[in-house]
């Protein structure tokens, strides 16, 4: 960590892995800009733990897919202040039979995934190209990579992410900026409550769901200065699900 306090900005935020890299982040040592898109109460719930850590934490609360919010919002704190890194892992799921697919189902899966980590990225990356450097870490799935019944819409969108992040890391190397993917494999969070799970962990070599704290390691180690080196990687956290 260097001696000046360095800001990530996490999207998605408020609940599960977004939350638990926030906190990781900040006992780390870093300040926190939090996204989120509606859950007002657990985003200041995390928001106190990242102060709690010593760490200042600001509170932003815009839907990723709203090319009008995130300028809105991001404009006027990225002509104060660059920050070092950005997680973009703000992220939902809406799954189905491709057959039976609706198309709102399916556009706003990609609209949330894609979309976001477009308007997000780009309004980051053009202060960071100012600044020479910077961090970005998009969290993709295991379904972006080998695919999964009832998530085509969900698979579509994470494996765009992956294209996107490893094409945008070839335009941004240059500038010392470095992109990375995080991919994790089932995750104990709400995401995954109500999914045949006993079924799924026979695929898994591991044979357990991972924690949000065994994300958020990887995602630590990628904002360090460990990782300068790292840059257009696919980093599965997926206990072997998919190798
Ligand atoms: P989660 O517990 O459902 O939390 C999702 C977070 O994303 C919440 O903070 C939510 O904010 C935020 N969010 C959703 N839509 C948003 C939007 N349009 N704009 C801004 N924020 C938005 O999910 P999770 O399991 O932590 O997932 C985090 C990321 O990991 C996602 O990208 C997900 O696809 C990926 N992932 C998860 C798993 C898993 O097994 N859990 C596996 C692979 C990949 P609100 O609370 O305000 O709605």
């Amino acid at each position: 960590m260097a001696e000046e306090t360095r800001t990530v900005l996490v999207t998605g935020a408020s609940r599960g892995i977004g939350a638990e890299i926030s906190r990781r982040l900040a006992a780390a040592g870093y300040d926190i800009w939090l996204n989120y898109a509606s859950s007002d109460e657990a985003a200041a719930r995390v928001a106190e733990d990242v102060r709690n850590l010593g760490r200042q934490c600001r509170l932003l609360k815009f839907d990723v897919a709203d090319s009008a919010a995130v300028r809105d919002t991001l404009t006027p704190l990225l002509d104060e202040e660059v920050p070092w890194g950005l997680v973009h892992n703000a992220g939902i799921t809406r799954d189905g039979l491709m057959a039976m697919m609706s198309g709102d189902d399916w556009r706003r899966v990609l609209a949330v995934h894609l979309d976001g980590f477009f308007f997000v990225t780009r309004e980051v990356v053009r202060a960071m190209l100012g600044a020479r450097q910077g961090r970005i870490v998009a969290v993709a799935s295991v379904s972006g990579e080998c695919g999964q019944a009832g998530q085509t819409n969900y698979a579509a969108a994470k494996g765009g992410m992956i294209a996107a992040a490893k094409s945008l890391a070839r335009e941004v190397a240059r500038r010392n900026i470095l992109v990375n993917v995080v991919s994790p494999g089932l995750i104990d969070t709400e995401m995954i409550e109500g999914l045949p799970l006993a079924e799924m962990l026979k695929g898994v070599p591991l044979g357990r769901v991972g924690s949000t704290g065994e994300v958020a390691s990887v995602v630590e180690f990628l904002m360090g200065e460990g990782a300068g080196y790292i840059t257009g990687q696919v980093i599965g956290v997926n206990g072997g699900l998919y190798m």
